[in-house]
């Protein structure tokens, strides 16, 4: 049973980073095809204005508050997630886990090379890992069907989707029906960083929960994207 809190629409899990990771694993052992999604505000705020994305998010079978604006809006609501739950690190510390176990896992995503870059350096990181295939993010919709094909015939049991949001969460809902893989996460720009191509931020400041500001210092262009946070707030504020 999941214990939620209602953000703006969005069901949001409340809980914590580690039985998130039990959670992501029972999943990926049990039969049909599970998604996780890892909303930030920028995301709640898009499905806010979107009912179409709102229903997709909220067929997640399991949806953690990744950024701390979706925490300080559950302590507003005073229905409080236990902490933020990063997509990244989820999908790391579940990666860790199944290197022990051999349950292969398809990178799907970002630009061409990004994907071949992460697998290299994942199977470094995590020794005994299997990466069963992997795809770059730039295709049309006539590329979906050889896509999906190829994700099958992989023989993945997790499939990380990482394409931004909405797309990844639309196409993995838009798919999830012919998919073979037992799990497929939404994580943004992760093969990016297990790439090396963009850094996470120092630990200093995901303890600090400024992970935002840093993101923000190092692509300043990202900064449009932030007008989102206080507007997420203020609503959240009105309609809490
Ligand atoms: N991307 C993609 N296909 C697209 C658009 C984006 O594969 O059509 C990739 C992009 O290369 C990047 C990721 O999706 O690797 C999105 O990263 P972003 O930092 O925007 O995601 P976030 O983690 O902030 O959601």
């Amino acid at each position: 049973m999941r214990t939620t809190v209602n953000i703006l629409g969005v069901r949001v899990d409340k809980i914590t980073a580690e039985d998130a990771v039990t959670r992501a694993e029972e999943l990926l052992r049990t039969d049909g095809v599970s998604a996780i999604y890892t909303p930030n505000p920028e995301i709640v705020m898009a499905a806010y204005n979107n009912p179409e994305f709102l229903e997709i998010l909220n067929k997640a079978d399991l949806c953690t508050a990744d950024g701390i604006g979706v925490v300080y809006a559950s302590r507003m609501l005073k229905d409080p997630v236990p902490e933020r739950v990063a997509g990244f690190d989820l999908t790391c510390s579940l990666l860790s886990r199944i290197a022990k176990t051999g349950e292969g896992v398809f990178l799907f995503g970002a630009k061409p090379g990004v994907a071949e870059r992460a697998k290299e350096n994942l199977e470094k990181t995590y020794p005994g890992l299997v990466v069963s295939g992997f795809r770059n993010g730039y295709f049309t919709p006539e590329d979906d069907d050889s896509i999906v094909e190829q994700i099958n015939q992989s023989g993945a049991k997790l499939l990380l989707v990482c394409l931004g949001a909405p797309k990844q969460e639309q196409w993995i809902d838009a798919h999830r029906d012919r998919l073979h893989v037992n799990l497929c996460m939404g994580v943004g720009g992760s093969l990016d960083v297990f790439a090396g191509e963009a850094k996470r931020a120092p630990k200093i400041f995901i303890q600090c929960n400024l992970e935002w500001l840093y993101r923000l210092l190092k692509q300043p262009k990202r900064i449009g994207r932030y007008a989102a946070l206080p507007k997420f707030i203020l609503t959240v504020k009105k309609e809490g």
